[in-house]
């Protein structure tokens, strides 16, 4: 369906506090802007249905709340025990700028602690996930 002003929409009305018709108002890079209601004729931007909890919210650009800070901290901390499970330091080589590391491969650091290589960016930076984050650090200098 093309978008259009002037067109009807169904959405959730923020006034009526139903999903209703709504007239097209406004649009802006192929989304819907500005409708206003049918029903009780409110403006208001447009939404395809009712708000939902957070779960449902997709990431907002410039956003990002202490809760969702966490929530990736703990994804990232089951992802670092994943990466090292079974492994222990003994099986890490010390990390150094002069050394070449390979993706995969354990890795001790003075201080951030053992590491796993999960990428490597160019011939002279890694990614390293160590327990408090990732890191990007330099190889092969
Ligand atoms: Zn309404």
């Amino acid at each position: 369906m093309a978008l259009k002003v002037g067109k009807n929409i169904d959405g959730w009305c923020t006034r009526c506090k139903l999903v209703l018709g709504h007239t097209i108002e406004a649009i802006a890079g192929g989304k819907i802007t500005r409708v206003h209601c049918n029903t009780c004729g409110g403006q208001h931007a447009h939404r395809v249905e009712a708000p939902r909890t957070r779960v449902a919210a997709e990431r907002a650009p410039g956003g990002g709340g202490g809760s969702r800070a966490s929530k990736e901290q703990v994804k990232r901390e089951s992802e670092y025990d994943a990466l090292l499970r079974g492994r222990t330091k003994a099986a890490s080589r010390p990390y150094s700028t002069s050394t070449r590391f390979a993706v995969g491969e354990l890795i001790s650091h003075a201080t951030f602690g053992l590491g796993v290589v999960t990428g490597e960016r160019d011939s002279i930076k890694i990614d390293i996930l160590f327990a408090n984050g990732p890191k990007v650090l330099l190889q092969g200098r």
